[in-house]
């Protein structure tokens, strides 16, 4: 982790563990969304982290990026601005390129989770690690595989949970700093898994205790119970990521509010929607007032 000593986001997972609550990671898609993020953070006075997925970072290309960057920077409360998902080389590249050119997102999450096994998963993450942590970039990986995503969701089978007795040397193999562990966590609904979400919590208490990996990052948190984040944070987990939960009130409040208002109303409901949203997670995250 040598050149990462002042990352902004390693620094705010640091103090949440010392603390022992979670850090509300939320994906955002445009500029209104990344403002109201922030305004949610600076008014309760919490820790957050901003993320944006590679499609929303190819759109608006550096430009956007420096936007979010600068309004999470100049926040009265730390929060950074991570990629999530990087899965393929055009991501990353643009990624560091964008850094190189001094646009640089904090973190990365070098998701080379597709590989058929964990020596190629390593392979391919490696050199995009050791690009990022030139730039001083910190990098999230993850070991096992989360199913779902937009369309044909599959039940997660045993063979793609994490094995704990490999995470550390998974994490020393390649020097990333943040573990996303597939523990029974899906991307999508939870709607179509018998009996609902089903955590193998045991796998989270075994990378703590033996304090495996230096953070862990919790995915697939749509429709989880409140009982269930506080529980995955109980179990070592710092970073939380969230993406409908805040997403989704905001733009029922932009098309609620479009068919009666004005679109800069209609905007205001919407981030006052987001906002509304955000408070609860740092009061279920435990990380309201902790700024
Ligand atoms: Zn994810």
């Amino acid at each position: 982790m040598s050149g990462l000593k002042n990352n902004r986001t390693l620094e705010i997972l640091r103090k949440a563990e010392e603390g022992r609550y979670g850090i509300l990671a939320q994906c955002v898609y445009d500029a209104n969304q990344a403002l109201a993020f922030v305004r949610a953070c600076e008014a309760k006075r919490s820790p957050g982290i901003l993320q944006l997925f590679p499609i929303t970072v190819k759109l608006g290309g550096g430009p956007f990026l420096r936007y979010c960057i600068d309004i999470c920077h100049a926040a009265s409360v730390p929060i950074s601005v991570h990629m999530d998902h990087a899965t393929d080389a055009e991501a990353l590249e643009q990624a560091i390129g964008l850094a190189e050119q001094g646009i640089a997102f904090d973190s990365i999450m070098v998701d080379a989770s597709h590989a058929e096994t964990d020596e190629e998963n390593i392979a391919i993450a490696v050199p995009y690690i050791q690009r990022c942590n030139a730039l001083g970039i910190a990098t999230e990986v993850e070991l096992g595989r989360l199913e779902g995503g937009e369309a044909g969701l599959r039940v997660i089978d045993g063979g793609m949970l994490t094995d704990p007795s490999k995470a550390e040397a998974f994490m020393a193999a390649t020097g990333a700093d943040i573990l996303a562990p597939s523990i029974g966590n899906l991307h999508g609904s939870y709607k179509f898994v018998e009996g609902g979400p089903n955590f193998r919590q045991e796998i989270l208490k075994d990378l703590q205790k033996k304090d495996k990996v230096p953070y862990l990052c919790l995915h697939g948190t749509d429709e989880i119970s409140d009982d269930l984040f506080r529980e995955c944070i109980a179990n070592g987990v710092s970073k939380v990521n969230v993406n409908s939960w805040l997403r989704d009130p905001y733009c029922v409040a932009l098309a609620e509010g479009l068919t009666t208002k004005s679109m800069p109303e209609a905007i205001d409901d919407a981030i006052e929607a987001l906002e509304q949203s955000a408070y609860r997670f740092f009061d279920l995250l435990g990380s309201a007032g902790k700024a």
